[in-house]
């Protein structure tokens, strides 16, 4: 295979990367068809979120990308390097916003320099006005100072930069909602999720986002594509989802979202999904109103495969696991974890995107219906890949020879402990008759985390994974063991701030793991000193893997009794407290690497080739234009709100 750049980039605290579209080529031409128009749905709601994040967005975009092609792109002096960077940014947080955080961008250029460029760039004419409505939202830091505002005592819905209401308060807002709430009514839609609410001559009224009323151009828009869409269709239940989101997309019924939820649940058997529309609440103070974003997914068959494979042999695993006779199942059932490819992101899922996905959010369709879960491989992928080489591994792994055995197994070797954890660790096992559920308390989580990862951790070493082709060489294992014990006794103090202890669920249950096998392994895993740096050393990767099965059998058991005290103990003594001066120097060493700290991901451009008749006939997958490009391409062939 050809060498694939996942990295490209790199600006402010920011990383750009490239998801590669595995497999793509091998779908059918209808499948293709069908990503291709979903695709374009997906990028016609662009502006929607750009929108939502503030008031002002579209306009400044507009005014900067005016001046960025007008001249300011080639500039080299301090002044244009800094717009450049602010645009970027902007780009990146659908807004004046940072996409993580939520504090407004410091811009690093003068308004007089601004000023200039505007007037260079022919918007003379208007400068005036410019200065005295968009100059203070750019410059002044008091002026939406946070897209959302979260701070106690505030109103947080009139101190929010974000647009999704206007001239009216939290209580006037929260007022509204309660009313339009029926007690008892357990199935209610999820009431202001696709609206703005505005007060006009004293009046609360709401502004639907729908076909004909606000963001109208840009539904229509996204309503054509998902019109050619249907066409091609997998099948007719998705031509059934279709229909319902264009209905609401058309009417804004919130029942008829529910609906067409509920049916997106039921088409499971498509290689084909996304996601289009007004979905997670995140950015509302309230947590009322959804931001737009979109995806265009399909199925990842070799990982599919994998965790079938799994699944299948479900109650080998059970039956063959160290751990007592009395806490095994019976009769065991896997589960097929979905593991897709990311097609195309848009809005807020793009640049920057989650690697999972649960929907939908409706608790009541949740308890009745179910949701649908997927990782999304690609995006994983291209973050370990875009790792290797940043000179983490250099600094933390402890010699060439490691290094090597990380580099060749260590990504197969995580995916098949993800695989392991989740399609078997958490299922296994069965309580005692008697044993309270609730037991563990709040240990509950880390034990229960710590078991899936030791079910996965027991059996990457069995020759079985060998039998089943789910790893490639029997020192596969070693590498995962390796990061695993590294991760857990040093690197994941990089994400603690100093003086701090661990929390966090997953992390408490590494450190756990990596702790207890460390204090149990009689030498087989030291923590050696080099030049003054601390290294994890594995001297005896069998012995190893007797000390995670007999861990796993404390576990299980405290899980299956509900050993409440046991659990206590472990927890705290293993999982919470860090070195101090270990975290220190861990911390520095992470600092020098001067690593980005948040990432996003340019997309492929997806190039229809037609025949003379203008028929859709392939579909090229293009990996090369640049984030600037791609973002003017975007505005300009999607930017349908300005
Ligand atoms: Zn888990």
């Amino acid at each position: 295979m050809e060498k694939f750049n996942y990295s490209d980039e790199r600006f402010a605290d920011l990383q750009m990367l490239r998801y590669r579209l595995k497999g793509f080529e091998q779908l059918s031409l209808q499948q293709k068809r069908y990503i291709y128009y979903l695709a374009e749905a997906t990028l016609c709601g662009r502006d929607i979120t750009f929108d939502q994040f503030g008031k002002y967005n579209l306009r400044i975009r507009k005014m900067l990308e005016a001046v960025y092609e007008n001249g300011v792109k080639e500039a080299s002096d301090e002044q244009a390097q800094a717009l450049k960077v602010y645009l970027k940014r902007l780009w990146f947080s659908n807004g004046i916003h940072h996409h993580y955080g939520g504090d407004k961008f410091k811009p690093e250029f003068t308004p007089n320099y601004l000023k200039e460029q505007l007037i260079a760039a022919g918007m003379g004419n208007e400068i005036e006005q410019i200065e005295r409505d968009i100059f203070p939202v750019i410059f002044d830091p008091e002026r939406f100072p946070k897209r959302v505002n979260k701070a106690d005592g505030q109103d947080i819905v009139a101190t929010s930069a974000v647009n999704y209401y206007e001239n009216v308060t939290q209580q006037e807002a929260e007022n509204f909602y309660a009313a339009m709430s029926q007690e008892g009514d357990n199935c209610q839609p999820s009431w202001g999720l696709n609206s703005k609410l505005v007060k006009k001559d004293g009046q609360l009224v709401e502004q639907k986002w729908t076909a004909s009323d606000l963001y109208a151009p840009a539904i229509q828009q996204i309503i054509g594509w998902l019109n050619k869409a249907m066409q091609v269709a997998e099948n007719e239940q998705q031509r059934k989802i279709i229909s319902l989101l264009i209905d609401y997309y058309r009417t804004g019924d919130l029942k008829t979202f529910d609906e067409y939820s509920i049916e997106w649940l039921k088409d499971t058997e498509g290689m084909v999904d996304f996601i289009n529309g007004f979905i997670e609440v995140y950015e509302d103070p309230i947590g009322l109103k959804g931001s737009w974003e979109g995806l265009v997914e399909y199925k990842d068959l070799e990982a599919t495969r994998r965790t079938k494979t799994i699944s299948d042999n479900a109650q080998w695993f059970e039956d063959h696991s160290p751990v007592d006779e009395r806490f095994k199942k019976k009769t065991v059932k896997g589960v097929t974890a979905n593991v897709i490819c990311a097609a195309m992101l848009g809005g807020d899922e793009y640049p920057s995107s989650a690697i999972g996905i649960n929907l939908p959010n409706a608790d009541w369709i949740r308890a009745q219906h179910g949701s649908k879960s997927v990782t999304i491989g690609n995006l994983t992928e291209a973050y370990n890949q875009a790792a290797k080489g940043n000179g983490f591994n250099d600094e933390f792994v402890i010699d060439a020879e490691t290094r090597a055995l990380l580099d060749q197994y260590d990504d197969q070797a995580d995916d098949l402990h993800t695989d392991l954890h989740e399609c078997l660790g958490h299922g296994s096992g069965q309580l005692l008759p008697g044993t309270d559920p609730n037991a563990l308390g709040a240990y509950a989580s880390v034990i229960e985390e710590a078991r899936a990862d030791l079910f996965a951790l027991y059996y990457m070493a069995d020759d079985k994974m060998l039998e089943l082709n789910l790893l490639p060489s029997p020192d596969a294992y070693k590498a995962e063991y390796y990061s695993y014990l590294m991760v857990g006794l040093l690197t994941q103090y990089v994400r603690i701030k100093p003086g701090h202890q661990i929390e966090e669920a997953h992390m408490r249950n590494r450190a756990l793991i990596a702790r207890w096998a460390y204090e149990h392994a009689d030498g087989a895993i030291e923590l050696k000193k080099i030049d003054g740096k601390t290294y994890v050393a594995v001297n005896d990767y069998a012995r190893l893997r007797g000390v995670f099965a007999d861990l796993l059998c404390l576990i299980q058991r405290i899980k299956s009794e509900g050993d409440y005290e046991t659990a206590r103990q472990l927890v705290e003594n293993y999982g919470v407290k860090i070195d101090s001066e270990l975290h220190k120097e861990v911390l520095e060493r992470y600092e020098k690497l001067h690593l980005a700290p948040y990432k996003g991901f340019i997309n492929p451009w997806l190039k229809p080739k037609t025949d003379t008749e203008g028929n859709l006939i392939d579909v090229e997958v293009d990996y090369t234009e640049s984030y600037d490009h791609q973002m003017l391409r975007y505005s300009r062939d999607y930017g349908f709100l300005i």
